[in-house]
């Protein structure tokens, strides 16, 4: 049983940035408005998000890292008017069986916060009292560490999974308004970088400016679409004829209801009708769907990175005429 839920758990957190994602939306969750994360040696030989969130209190802590544990959903109708991240229970029980999980939190009802050492089944191992502000610390060591041929992998693609966390929190610092995002990388004995520094601020514009620079912002359109029925999409697009020839589709970023998600056949359209204009480069697309909870469902993979929306024909040709307006003003 411990086996089959190690490999269970191997196909919820598929990766640091899937790791690391499941933490920020927690602390996100906990009504967070600053959110740090401290990698070493890359994420290899920990990760680590602090966050001044809620706290998780006292009577919660021995499930805490138990399958199915989440204090976010009460009855299952909820899962379809949800509006938080988290609601499966499965991140921190996941984590648990793939490396070694440490927890230090207090809630704003208790006078010290505590440290909790889980084992890989998700049982609490060691408690004790420590000083510390109300909010919560979550640290993943040796992540895969269970999983011996998948540790290798990770210890060999470490620096590409470096890369795609860095985008990753680049998603977040863009959509994040009023949270302050923090990444530091440490390596050998000392030497400690800065990878993210925001401010939160209260708008995507300013969030560009601090991610990508004012130059960046000035390559950008607005967008505001209402394109079906309750759906309504905002961020901004590359203006046609301008781009900085060293984007490589790799500054796209789009998200539900303010969720990071994939979205290939978005991004496979707004760079179809980019280049019609501008063959050498591709658009910078920064897409916030805003749609009811019900018209889409994010349960399609474990790691809810793909989505399945209920009319994806008629969002995708409602969205490419509103872009084909951008790009071809003259024919519309
Ligand atoms: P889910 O997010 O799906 O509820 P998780 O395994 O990610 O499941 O987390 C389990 C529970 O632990 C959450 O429901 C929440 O109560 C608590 N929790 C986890 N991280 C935090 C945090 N940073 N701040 C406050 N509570 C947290
Ligand atoms: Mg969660």
């Amino acid at each position: 049983k411990a086996v089959v839920h190690r490999i269970c758990s191997g196909q919820v957190i598929l990766d640091l940035s899937s790791a690391v994602k499941e933490l920020v939306e927690n602390s996100l969750d906990a009504g967070a408005s600053s959110i740090e994360i401290n990698l070493k040696e890359y994420g290899e030989e920990y990760f680590k998000v602090i966050d001044n969130g809620c706290g998780i209190s006292p009577q919660n802590f021995q499930a805490l890292a138990l399958k199915h544990h989440t204090s976010k959903i009460s009855e299952f109708s909820d899962l379809y008017s949800l509006r938080t991240f988290g609601f499966r229970g499965e991140a921190l029980s996941s984590l648990c069986t793939l490396g070694n999980l440490i927890i230090e939190t207090r809630t704003k009802n208790e006078p010290l916060g505590t440290h909790l050492i889980f084992d890989h089944s998700g049982l609490v191992t060691a408690e004790r009292k420590i000083a510390r502000q109300v909010g919560t610390t979550v640290t993943v060591e040796k992540l895969f560490s269970t999983l011996p041929v998948r540790s290798k992998e990770f210890s060999r693609n470490i620096r590409r999974e470096y890369g795609k966390l860095v985008s990753l929190l680049n998603a977040y610092a863009l959509i994040a308004k009023g949270v302050r995002l923090l990444c530091t990388n440490t390596t050998g004995k000392n030497s400690k970088s800065m990878v993210l520094k925001t401010q939160g601020s209260s708008s995507l514009k300013d969030n560009i400016i601090t991610v990508f620079g004012l130059s960046t912002l000035q390559c950008l359109e607005p967008l505001n679409l209402c394109v079906s029925e309750g759906c309504k999409v905002e961020g901004f697009l590359s203006k046609s004829r301008y781009g900085s020839g060293r984007n490589l589709g790799d500054r796209q970023y789009f998200y539900v209801n303010g969720r990071p998600v994939d979205m290939p056949k978005v991004g496979k359209l707004v760079n179809e009708l980019y280049r019609y204009s501008n063959s050498k480069q591709f658009p910078i697309a920064i897409l916030n769907f805003i749609i009811p909870t019900t018209s889409y469902d994010v349960n399609v993979t474990p790691d809810k990175r793909k989505i399945f929306f209920s009319d994806e024909g008629a969002l995708m040709l409602s969205l490419r005429a509103e872009v084909e307006k951008i790009y071809y003003p003259h024919h519309c």
